[in-house]
């Protein structure tokens, strides 16, 4: 009998999860396991609690706070706060994108010990550069990209529009 890998599975969930984003522009999903057990999943929002159709989802204004970017949480802060337990230690957190630095270093406080990613995000070089630095600079953590540690063909769960059609 065909099943879906673990990877596959984990990764499907984060991509599942990402399509209860409000965001028009970006959904971005995750989802933290241990021991092939889901500890909880997060999907990029305003703080839980704001009140409906108080912040705008705009990317662009001349004022930032007419944007989306000073209020919303991202998907790997909500997952961490999401979950069970408050203990995350050795666990895997599966991401629809590459998680920013901000993400990556609470990521990395939290005691996740490996990032699994599908997209790249940021095309920022300095951004870059700076989430690299991060990764090459922390004992007993890896990062890797969906495709390539499975050694699937990219773009088979490339997007949550094609998850949705599937
Ligand atoms: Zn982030």
């Amino acid at each position: 009998m065909d099943r879906i890998t673990w990877h596959e599975y984990f990764m499907r969930v984060a991509l599942l999860t990402s399509l209860r984003s409000e965001d028009t522009h970006t959904k971005v999903g995750s989802c933290i396991i241990r021991d092939k057990k889901i500890l909880g999943t997060g999907y990029n929002g305003f703080p839980a609690g704001t009140i409906n159709g108080a912040f705008t989802w705009e990317k662009a204004s001349e004022k930032v706070e007419e944007t989306k970017y000073p209020y919303v949480i991202h998907a790997e802060i909500n997952n961490i706060f999401n979950c069970n337990t408050f203990n995350l230690k050795d666990s895997i957190i599966y991401c629809t994108h590459k998680p920013c630095a901000d993400c990556l270093k609470t990521i990395i406080l939290a005691r996740i010990k490996m990032c699994i990613y599908l997209n790249d995000y940021s095309k920022n070089e300095s951004h870059k550069k700076i989430t690299e630095k991060l990764i090459n600079n922390v004992d007993n953590f890896s990062i890797h990209n969906y495709y390539d540690l499975t050694n699937t063909k990219k773009g088979y769960l490339d997007h949550y529009e094609r998850f949705k059609n599937e």
